[in-house]
């Protein structure tokens, strides 16, 4: 359990001698307990007190990675159960479950699914082997499956299999997951061994966190909670209990990331596989494994997850600048828009449809939409004109054509007058429409 502010003054010298910024050894045990403060910033702390109290004060739900080079991805370390009060930390990691009969199949539809939303790469991240009886066979699926560069999940509560395809694949950091109260002695030998995260698994939450408490007992906490496949309904339930235990009771045994397989959960059901997947983004999956990824699945689904793990308190942006679209030169036109993300990026998709060599020129606007940033005064002549001079973009670039957002039309006069040596020109109102005008303007 996280101490409380008097639990943390009981440990402290007591001295008030001030050295940590804080007027008394209480203020200082108080803002402690609220997170305002590290403990490090008292030197007077015993040895043993300073053990107790990093234990105590560490985040109450682990930050974990698995994987390694470019597909390194981080699990956990949410603070809050709910987006609106913070925001959440790691997005969930889409898998899809192959074996050694279907992989070559499965691998060839699932690396179809790889494309950008709003400047981010969606695809599926893991790839959950699943044991079905061979261990000489596994081996081969995991070195065949380390050939895609995802990031692996050894998926089998077979120990024996287990080592078989950690010797092949352990330097991609792949996530054990099988360890349970019949094994446990053997899976932690394994994770210690190979220096990998340890899936727990059990037939409800108790049995899980009964393991749980016997591999910390061993020493071993990089650990992510398998929900379990019983029902659905166990598996949701055991989703919120594991967040809330953690988060709210402050129970370390269950600050872990977590695990749910919907294939198992809903088999041969794309439909609720999907809706389940969409669940356990909202509410509380860390992976989830599927049976299969397709657009038609994916697209509502990442789109979702986006949604989901972006700061609610931060709009979206791009960084300001000039982006050189269709290879565009010093002698192509400009054209601006917000910096906005989802803005951004339906205006640049447009106009690199129009196959036109275009400078996007994108000042800072304070992540609004055009005409809020407009409303907001983010977005005028004055803004684009000192951008354009503290940038040196009329040095920079020949061509004096500056095509501004048809909703922002107002602007074109007075931009006239503090550039007076551009050309403005006004775009259409809707993103859809620049194909044609810009088709149009450079055949002109
Ligand atoms: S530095 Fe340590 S001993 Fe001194 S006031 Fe702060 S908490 Fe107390």
């Amino acid at each position: 359990m996280a101490l409380k502010g008097l639990d943390i003054f009981k440990l402290t010298p007591k001295s008030n001698c001030k050295e940590c910024g804080v007027p008394t050894c209480m203020a200082f045990s108080m803002k402690v307990a609220q997170g305002a403060i590290d403990i490090s910033k008292c030197p007077h702390l015993s040895e043993d007190a300073l053990a107790k109290l990093s234990e105590a004060t560490a985040p109450l739900m682990k930050t974990l990675s698995i994987g390694a080079g470019e597909a390194e991805h981080k699990l956990g370390g949410e603070t809050v159960l709910y987006r609106h009060e913070k925001k959440f930390v790691s997005r969930d990691l889409f898998a899809v479950t192959v074996n050694a009969q279907n992989f070559d199949e499965k691998w060839a539809e699932t690396e179809k699914i790889d494309y950008e939303r709003i400047g981010e790469r969606m695809y599926v991240e893991l790839l959950d082997l699943e044991y079905t009886g061979d261990v000489a066979a596994y081996a081969e699926l995991a070195a065949k499956a380390k050939g895609t560069g995802r990031t692996l999940i050894i998926d089998t509560t077979d120990a024996e299999a287990a080592r078989a395809a950690l010797e092949v694949v352990a330097e991609t950091k792949p996530l054990l997951n099988g360890a349970n109260a019949e094994n446990t002695e053997e899976f932690v030998a394994l994770a210690k061994e190979f220096k990998v995260v340890l899936g727990v698994q059990g037939e409800d939450l108790d049995a899980i966190y009964d393991t749980i408490k016997a591999i910390e007992g061993k020493g071993y906490k990089d650990l992510v909670i398998d929900l379990g496949s019983a029902s659905i309904k166990s598996a949701f339930e055991n989703a919120v209990r594991v967040r809330r235990g953690a988060l709210k009771g402050g129970d370390r045994s269950l600050g872990y990331p977590s695990i749910v397989n919907v294939a198992e959960l809903a088999p041969g059901d794309l439909h609720m596989q999907q809706a389940l997947a969409s669940l356990f983004t909202v509410k509380y999956g860390s992976i989830v494994v599927l049976e299969q990824m397709t657009y038609a699945m994916a697209l509502p689904l990442y789109g979702l997850r986006q949604n989901i793990y972006t700061d609610p308190q931060k709009p979206m942006t791009v960084e300001p600048g000039v982006y050189a679209i269709n290879g565009a030169d010093e002698n192509a036109v400009c054209c601006t828009t917000v910096d906005f993300a989802l803005t951004y990026f339906v205006v640049s998709g447009e106009l690199e449809r129009s196959g036109v060599p275009v400078n996007l020129i994108i000042s800072d606007a304070g992540g609004y939409s055009v005409l809020t940033a407009w409303a907001a005064g983010k977005l005028s002549a004055g803004s684009i004109s000192k951008f354009i001079a503290d940038q040196g973009i009329d040095e920079k670039i020949k061509n004096h054509t500056l095509i501004i957002p048809g909703k922002v039309a107002v602007l074109k006069g007075e931009l006239e007058q503090k550039l007076p040596d551009w050309k403005i020109v006004v775009a259409p109102n809707e993103a859809t429409d620049l194909v044609k005008f810009l088709k149009d303007y450079a055949a002109a």
